[in-house]
């Protein structure tokens, strides 16, 4: 590791270890990667002062994709950060320049009132302030290189981050979902495929190119750093298989999306009672389960339509 080079993981969310953004250190500058929502603003700033560094000295603001747990916080993030670019994909940085379509699409997937309490408000990304970045293209900070790599499966505007100067890649949510709280009787990996865009093909690709950058640790959003690469990449393999099993299976019935989301739910709940999950453990899943199953649903009604 080069001197004077780190990074810190922020939780960010309500409930705890659950949401992660990072603060990327080099050479007394510094990035963050991820955003989470408005509501994160005090604890991202709160871990620049822990560093002994200020809002003055963030040169990025890198969102993996244009989720809202990964960058509704950019653009109020932003504009306390006078020196900072946002990095995003092409199709996320349209979004975080004018973000009406990914509000009103949130809103059909939790609802207004949910809306609010989990995202709060959504401040635009001023267009001179984003750089859209390429796939394979670089950016400097102190004296590393970090590099990003497209990775769609789970969303078409998704790329991970590679720092080879940390052995690092932050792979938003492309590597899946490692809850510490479901850590207790071993690995436990889930894959996420949420709305809208859900491909299980172009996910397990992605799987596979995060394993061949050959970093030591992954950086999930969902939650924080883990080393063993290969075992979380076979178990969400697993998972964006059985995804695709059910995916299969919506394109052969002619019930309601509400229905097929209702039946996806309920093979997700049947596989997941395999494993040893308390009470608890099946409440932080609640919310994974119904966004998987909606996903995998809705990616079934588009490709009927398409
Ligand atoms: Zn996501």
């Amino acid at each position: 590791m080069l001197a004077a080079h780190a990074r810190y993981t922020i939780d960010c969310d309500v409930l705890p270890r659950f949401t992660a953004a990072y603060l990327r250190v080099a050479d007394g500058e510094c990035a963050f990667i991820e955003t989470h929502t408005a509501h994160a603003l005090p604890r991202l700033l709160g871990e620049l002062a822990l560093r002994g560094l200020c809002p003055d000295d963030v040169r990025w603001i890198v969102v993996t994709h244009a989720h809202l747990d990964h960058a509704a916080g950019a653009g109020t993030l932003l504009a306390h950060c006078p020196n900072a670019t946002v990095l995003a994909h092409p199709r996320a940085a349209v979004h975080l320049i004018d973000p009406t379509r990914l509000i009103a699409s949130a809103k059909l997937v939790y609802g207004e009132a949910r809306f609010s309490e989990l995202y709060g408000v959504l401040e635009p990304v001023p267009q001179a302030r984003i750089r859209a970045l390429d796939d394979g293209a670089s950016f400097d900070l102190g004296g590393a290189t970090l590099r990003v790599h497209y990775t769609a499966g789970h969303a078409k505007h998704h790329f991970v981050v590679d720092d080879p100067a940390l052995g690092t890649v932050y792979t938003g949510d492309a590597f899946g979902l490692v809850y510490p709280q479901l850590q207790h009787s071993g690995r436990f990996a889930l894959a996420s495929t949420s709305p809208i865009d859900f491909d299980p093909a172009e996910a397990r690709r992605s799987l596979e190119l995060i394993v061949g950058l050959g970093a030591r640790h992954a950086c999930l959003t969902h939650f924080d750093s883990i080393e063993d690469l290969r075992e979380v990449a076979s178990q969400v393999r697993a998972w964006l298989d059985r995804s695709e099993a059910w995916l299969e299976q919506c394109l052969l019935s002619d019930a309601s999306l509400e229905a097929q989301t209702e039946a996806v739910a309920a093979s997700y709940r049947a596989e997941l009672s395999r494993y040893p999950l308390s009470a608890e453990d099946w409440s932080l899943l609640q919310t994974d389960i119904a966004l998987n199953a909606q996903g995998i649903a809705v990616a079934a009604a588009r490709r009927r339509r398409a």
